[in-house]
């Protein structure tokens, strides 16, 4: 599979790897858009959201608890965090692998950009 991220979960490409098991990765953003910024993909590429299907519920809800444990290893989860999935292009999605976005470790601006 041509997947950037396919690429990174096979360790094809580097990573800075903070996480992973059978199911999930979670690696260090290479553009960080805040002190804390981690992706988590499911292994199985997924294209985004709108690729989900019923079997895919249990995935997408550990993914969710693997964003919990980083947030709590980086200390982050009672100070406050954001997952973020981006869908399709308005909602600036430019790698086509589903990816939950953990950022953390300042202040957020709310309506998001
Ligand atoms: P999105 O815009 O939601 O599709 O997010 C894609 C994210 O992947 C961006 O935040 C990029 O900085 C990040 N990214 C792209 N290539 C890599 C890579 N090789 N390693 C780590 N992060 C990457
Ligand atoms: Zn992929």
């Amino acid at each position: 599979m041509e997947c950037i991220f396919c690429k990174i979960a096979r360790k094809e490409i580097p990573s800075k790897i903070v996480y992973e098991d059978e199911l999930a990765l979670a690696f260090e953003d290479i553009n960080p858009q805040a002190p804390v910024h981690i992706l988590i993909i499911p292994r199985k590429h997924i294209h985004n959201n709108l690729s989900l299907t019923e079997e895919d519920k249990p995935l997408m809800g550990h993914l969710f608890l693997v964003a919990n444990r980083i947030a709590s290893e980086k200390g982050i989860a009672e100070r406050g965090f954001r997952t973020v999935v981006n869908c399709n292009a308005e909602a600036g999605q430019t790698v086509f692998h589903l990816h939950l976005h953990l950022l953390g470790g300042r202040p957020m601006k709310w309506p998001p950009g």
